[in-house]
């Protein structure tokens, strides 16, 4: 056995698998020139390339005579899907029907980005039936008003039917042939219906939930993943011809010109989306600099698309797509690697994007059997991709918010997450009436430390306080540095004894560890919910913020409460009852 039969069977076996598919092939073997129509109603062949023959007219300028005439090699799945090629390829079926009534079956062509399909079916000594489609004739053409070009062949009873398909495009020829009694078509043609109405619903709620998110928070990385999904969306709704069907019916030039930009655009802005959520230019610099001549080369086949041939720009242009695709997973590996978040769904989502791809590919290539999964593969794998994306941009939406939240300097909660925290925890400990305390603290002459040792100086002290600070709080604590040098602490549960205990310990703290090698002492003012009937938090604060003012007047260095008697504190000399504890 060779390598590529056990892998053939392995894939097959993988699938039957996972998917629960059938691993026999389809009854008739390859290169079966007559099809004999099974006797029961109901015909459903998925893969009928194989039950069909091939001759390739490499001028194109074959009469059907001389085609009639010409002799034919038995197709298979892997000859039918013929690829880029200048040359008409026609494809021939005999049915034969041994019943003795008429039967009508529908020939399906799935994959429907063919320039021009001509069937001719013949109907008697020199009749033909003869039915002209293709996405470059108008849409109107069809037999059946389908994304997919579907044929119906009346095969009279006793008899036979010789049928020849003409393909010719500039674009791959992929002769994927199915074939069909009408009850099996509509069934098949409901699913895919759901499946496809699963599918666009997704992205529009993406589209829909990226915009909006994109005008609350402004951020341009939602910007990037709008216009990556919207084109990626549009050009699936191409590659599947339901554009064609449903948006621009009477332009068939449209959807071929239209397509080689799509891609393109939803390269660029897949690589923008990438670099952006990423970080690339801060994590991975180079890594960011060859996705920039990747957008680069983007963008050139982009302007040069609407003068180039389609068949000369598409090479290049799918050449981009891999190697781009291959690209952003080794740019989300590379991030996560050095530890980014939003890159560990990053790798998954383009992980089965690949994956998605890579079972559509081998499906054509006849290597996998042509099931729902395999055929539509491209199509889940890709919807998957956009789901684990977005879900990108929520870790990158919590880090902004938590970003937005945090002072840059001592990574401590910022202003306001304080004014956040505290009126929630306020309401808190009043409806389920438990204790609160806050600390207000304030560093001694730190206007003096600065002039005297410089701003950087004068920063590492902020943060050693903040170190110190942060040992001490711990969850459920808040600590935040309010402004400058002054800090807060929440704290939530505490009550006053413990909070006086606590600050001292803290005041201590520093003047033992900061004194010797910055000379740092600190004033801290608290106040508890107990000690006074506050009318909301601003006033909680207030009061915290006046045992600190009386903190510094008596004589800095110590730690003052708050009590509800001593108000107002600010206008009047400091009565003998403020209570300093140090
Ligand atoms: P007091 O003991 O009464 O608090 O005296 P003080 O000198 O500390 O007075 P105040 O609190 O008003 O001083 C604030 C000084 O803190 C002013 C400014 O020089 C300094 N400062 C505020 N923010 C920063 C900062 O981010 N970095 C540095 N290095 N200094 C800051
Ligand atoms: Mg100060
Ligand atoms: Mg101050």
């Amino acid at each position: 056995m060779s390598p590529l039969r056990i892998a053939v069977f392995a894939g097959r076996l993988m699938l039957a698998l996972l998917l629960g598919v059938s691993v026999q092939a389809a009854a008739a073997g390859p290169g079966a020139t007559v099809f004999e129509l099974p006797a029961a109603e109901r015909i459903h062949v998925e893969e009928f390339s194989r039950h069909i023959d091939l001759l390739e007219d490499a001028k194109g300028d074959l009469s059907l005579d001389r085609v009639a005439q010409s002799t034919f090699s038995p197709g298979s799945l892997a000859a039918a899907n013929v690829g880029f090629t200048s040359s008409v390829w026609w494809a021939r079926v005999t049915f034969r029907n041994s019943g003795s009534r008429e039967r009508e079956i529908f020939i399906r062509q799935t994959y429907p980005l063919i320039d021009y399909l001509d069937v001719y079916e013949h109907t008697g000594s020199n009749e033909w039936r003869i039915h002209k489609t293709g996405d470059r004739r108008p849409f109107a053409a069809r037999d059946i008003a389908h994304r997919d070009f579907v044929f119906p062949i009346h095969v009279p009873s006793q008899g036979e039917r010789v049928v020849y398909l003409r393909y010719q495009s500039q674009g791959p020829i992929d002769i994927s042939l199915s074939l069909f009694s009408s009850p099996e078509l509509l069934e098949s043609l409901s699913r895919e219906q759901l499946a496809y109405g699963i599918y666009y619903g997704c992205v529009i709620m993406l589209l829909v939930w990226s915009s909006l998110v994109f005008i609350a928070v402004r951020d341009k990385a939602f910007l990037a993943y709008f216009a990556y999904v919207g084109t990626f969306g549009l050009y699936m709704l191409i590659h599947n011809g339901l554009a064609y069907q449903y948006l621009w019916p009477e332009s068939p030039r449209w959807g071929n010109t239209s397509l080689v930009a799509l891609i393109n655009i939803a390269l660029f802005a897949g690589l923008q989306f990438s670099r952006m959520i990423l970080r690339a230019k801060e994590v991975t610099p180079r890594l960011d600099l060859a996705a920039r001549g990747l957008q680069t080369v983007a963008a050139i086949l982009l302007l040069a698309s609407p003068f180039v041939p389609y068949s000369t720009i598409i090479a290049p242009v799918a050449g981009l797509v891999l190697i781009g695709v291959i690209f952003m997973l080794v740019m989300g590996i590379a991030a996560m690697l050095l530890g980014s978040r939003p890159a560990r769904f990053y790798v998954i989502a383009w992980s089965s994007f690949l994956c998605g791809s890579v079972i559509f590919l081998l499906k054509t290539f006849g290597v996998l059997p042509h099931t729902f999964f395999t055929q539509n593969g491209w199509q889940i794998g890709s919807l998957l991709e956009m789901i684990l994306l977005s879900m990108t941009l929520s870790t990158r939406m919590n880090e902004l918010q938590h970003q937005s939240r945090t002072d840059p300097l001592t990574l401590l909660g910022n202003r306001r997450l304080f004014d956040d925290r505290l009126p929630q925890e306020f309401i808190i400990a009043r409806q389920e009436q438990k204790p609160l305390s806050l600390l207000v603290l304030d560093i001694d002459h730190f206007k003096g430390y600065n002039d005297r040792h410089g701003h950087a100086r004068g920063d590492h002290a902020i943060k050693a306080v903040a170190n110190a600070l942060r040992k001490f709080a711990r969850k459920p604590m808040v600590a935040c540095r309010y402004g400058g040098e002054e800090f807060t602490v929440i704290l939530p549960g505490i009550d006053c004894q413990t909070a006086s205990a606590m600050s001292e310990r803290l005041r201590r703290t520093v003047e033992e560890t900061l004194n010797g090698e910055l000379a740092i002492t600190i004033s801290v003012g608290y106040a508890c919910l107990s000690r006074g009937d506050f009318e909301n938090a601003d006033k909680f604060f207030e009061a915290a913020d006046s045992a600190l003012y009386r903190a510094k007047q008596q004589g800095r260095n110590c730690v003052v409460a708050f009590h509800a008697s001593l108000e107002p504190a600010r206008e009047q000399e400091p009565p003998a009852q403020w209570a300093a504890t140090s």
